[in-house]
C-alpha cells in the first residue's frame, strides 16, 4: 500500500529497546550539531550519531563561507541588501526550481542562526566576500576558513550542557509504529567500521553490534549528501562518470537515503548535482584551488588554453561555469585541455598570502613574471592571450565587461585589472560537489512520504534535503540552510514531544 513503510516488528510489544531518548539526530555535520544544540537548550535528552570515526561530515571539512543578509561585516561596509534580494539570487541559480518557502526560510532565519552559533562560541572574522552569482557581498566566515571552526564550538557547547555524542554508530533503519505513519525508533549498529568501495557500493558491511533505540520525540536526519556515492550518483545523472574527482569527505554516501527511500519517502531532485567548477587536476578532493579561485575569478580571468580566449562569465553561478567548462574542454580525441585561470599580484591579494603560498608549494598555484611565461608554461597561444589581458583591462578601466557581462568589484577602494606582475594561475576542472535532491521537508522540518503525507516522528535538515537550492545551489548558501532547518527540526521534535507525553 502507497506510504506504508518496512516495519522491522509485526507488535511494537516485540521490541526489544535497548536505550531510550527524546530525539536522536543522525549526522554531525551543521544541521546535526545545530539540531544537538537547539534540543538540549529546550530541556530535550537528545543524542547525536554519526557513522564515521570522526565528527563533522562534509561540514568540517568545508570552507565556513556562510551567507547572510544584516550581517555586522554588511553594515560596517555600507552593502545594502534584503530576503527578497537573497531570495532572488538563489532562485536564479536554483533555475526556478526551488521549494520557495524553504527558501524563505532559509533567508529570514539566517542572521538568527549566526547569532545562534555567536552565542555558542563561534567566532567570525571582519571579512566580507562576494561569491559567483550572489547580487551583494554577503558571505563571512568564521576563523580560518573552516566549517570545523563552526561544528567544533557548536558540539563542545552541546557536550557541556548535557548533550550525548556518539561516533561510529549507524543509523540503519526506522521504526515505525503499526500504523506505518509513525516513526517510534531505530536500528543502529554501534562500533561500526565504516568502509567503502565506490565502485561496488559496498558500505553495508556488516561490522558493529546491532541496537535498538526508542525515541519519544522525534529522528532528525542531518545525515548529508550522496556526492561521494559514485554509484548511486551515477545512476541519477549518467553523466556523473567514475573518473570525476569529488570534493566531499568519504562518508557522503547514499546509505541514508537508500534507507529512506526504501521505507517509501518522499525524494526530490536526484537527478540535480552540482559540480564545483573551481577544481584543480593537479590536486585531488576540494584542495587549494577554490579558495584561490575566489579572488582570481573575482579579478581575473579564466582562458581557453587552446585559444588564450574567455568563454565565460568568470563569476557566473557554479553550475553556468562548470557546464561551460564541461562545453569545451574535451579535444576531439577524447583527452583534456583544461582552462587557466588567472590574476596579478594585486587581485591575488583577495586572499590570503598563506594560501597563495600553500597552492604554489603544492604545484597546483603557478607563479609567472610575465604573461609569456605563463602563455608558454600552458602552451597558450601568447597572442591570444595577451589580447584578452589587453581587452579585459579597457573593460575595467570602462567600467564594463563588454565580453561576458561580468560585474566587477573593488578590492582597496579599486577594481584591480591584469597588469602587475607577477601572475598567479591555476588549471580548473569541474568536481563532484554538492546533492541539491534529498527528501521532501516542508517549513517545519517535517518528512514527507510518497502518499504526499508528512511522517510523524521524523525530521530532515541540510545537504539531506530536496528543494531548497533548486537545480544548483549558490555557493556559502549551504551554511545558513543547514543551521537554520537544523534549528528548526529540533524545535519541531521537541514540540512532539511534548504532544506526545
Ligand atoms: C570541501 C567542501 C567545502 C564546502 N564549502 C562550503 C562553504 O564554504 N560554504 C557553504 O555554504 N557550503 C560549503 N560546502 C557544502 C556544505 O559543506 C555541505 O552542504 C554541508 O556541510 C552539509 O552539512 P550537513 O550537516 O547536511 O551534512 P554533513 O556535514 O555532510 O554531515 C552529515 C553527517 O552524517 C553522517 N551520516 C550519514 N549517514 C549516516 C548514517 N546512516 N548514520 C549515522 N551517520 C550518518 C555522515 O558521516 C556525516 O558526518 C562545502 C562542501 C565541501 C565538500
Amino acid at each position: 500500500m502507497m506510504g506504508m513503510k518496512t516495519n522491522l516488528f509485526a507488535n511494537e510489544e516485540d521490541i526489544q529497546w535497548d536505550e531510550e531518548w527524546d530525539v536522536v539526530v543522525a549526522g554531525s555535520g551543521f544541521a546535526g550539531s545545530a539540531a544537538l544544540c537547539q534540543a538540549i537548550d529546550l530541556g530535550a535528552k537528545t543524542l547525536m550519531i554519526d557513522k564515521m570515526p570522526v565528527l563533522g561530515g562534509n561540514s568540517a571539512i568545508n570552507g565556513g563561507a556562510f551567507s547572510i543578509v544584516g550581517s555586522p561585516q554588511q553594515k560596517e561596509r555600507g552593502i545594502e541588501d534584503s530576503y527578497e534580494l537573497y531570495v532572488k539570487d538563489i532562485f536564479k541559480a536554483g533555475l526556478g526550481l526551488n521549494q520557495r518557502e524553504l527558501v524563505e526560510v532559509i533567508a529570514k532565519n539566517g542572521f538568527e542562526a549566526y547569532k545562534f552559533t555567536t552565542e555558542r562560541g563561534v567566532f567570525y572574522r571582519n571579512n566580507l566576500g562576494h561569491f559567483g552569482g550572489h547580487s551583494v557581498p554577503r558571505t563571512i566566515w568564521p576563523a580560518i576558513n573552516s566549517g570545523g571552526k563552526i561544528t567544533l564550538p557548536l558540539q563542545a557547547y552541546a557536550k557541556k550542557n548535557g548533550g550525548t555524542i556518539r561516533t561510529r554508530v549507524i543509523l540503519d533503519d526506522l521504526i515505525f509504529d503499526k500504523s506505518g505513519k509513525k516513526v517510534i525508533g531505530i536500528k543502529v549498529r554501534e562500533n561500526y567500521k565504516f568502509s567503502y568501495d565506490p565502485m561496488s557500493n559496498e558500505e553495508d558491511n556488516k561490522t558493529g553490534t546491532t541496537k535498538y533505540y526508542k525515541i519519544k520525540g522525534g529522528v532528525i536526519m542531518a545525515t548529508g549528501g550522496f556526492a561521494y556515492d559514485v554509484n548511486f550518483r551515477q545512476k541519477v545523472d549518467p553523466k556523473l562518470t567514475p573518473d570525476l574527482d569529488c570534493t566531499n569527505h568519504y562518508g557522503a554516501t547514499g546509505y541514508a537515503l537508500r534507507m529512506m527511500m526504501k521505507n517509501n519517502i518522499k525524494t526530490r531532485d536526484l537527478g540535480w548535482v552540482q559540480l564545483g567548477p573551481w577544481g584543480s587536476p593537479d590536486e585531488k578532493g576540494f584542495g587549494i584551488s577554490p579558495v584561490f579561485a575566489i579572488p582570481a575569478f573575482a579579478y581575473g580571468v579564466m582562458v581557453d588554453a587552446r585559444t588564450g580566449k574567455r568563454f565565460v562569465n568568470e563569476l557566473a553561478d557554479r553550475k553556468i561555469r562548470a557546464d561551460a567548462i564541461l562545453k569545451i574542454h574535451e579535444n576531439p580525441d577524447g583527452s583534456l585541455t583544461h582552462p587557466v585561470v588567472f590574476c596579478d599580484s594585486v587581485g591575488a591579494t583577495g586572499t590570503r598570502k598563506e594560501n597563495v603560498y600553500r597552492g604554489i608549494h603544492k604545484k597546483v598555484i603557478r607563479k609567472f613574471d610575465t604573461l609569456k611565461e605563463l602563455a608558454d608554461f600552458y602552451k597558450i597561444p601568447y597572442d591570444g592571450l595577451k589580447k584578452t589581458v589587453d581587452d579585459y583591462n579597457k573593460y575595467v578601466e570602462n567600467g564594463k565587461d563588454e565580453e561576458m557581462n561580468k560585474p566587477f568589484f573593488k578590492l582597496r577602494g579599486k577594481t584591480p585589472n591584469i597588469s602587475k606582475p607577477p601572475y598567479y594561475a591555476f588549471r580548473a576542472i569541474p568536481k563532484v560537489h554538492h546533492t541539491m535532491g534529498g527528501v521532501v521537508i516542508d517549513t517545519e522540518a517535517r518528512v514527507y512520504g510518497k502518499d504526499d503525507k508528512a511522517i510523524e516522528g521524523l525530521f530532515a535538515a541540510g545537504e539531506a534535503v530536496g528543494g531548497p537550492h533548486g537545480a544548483s545551489r549558490l555557493g556559502s548558501c549551504a551554511v545558513p540552510d543547514c543551521l537554520v532547518f537544523g534549528r528548526i527540526a529540533a524545535k519541531s521534535a521537541v514540540k512532539l514531544l511534548k504532544q506526545r507525553v
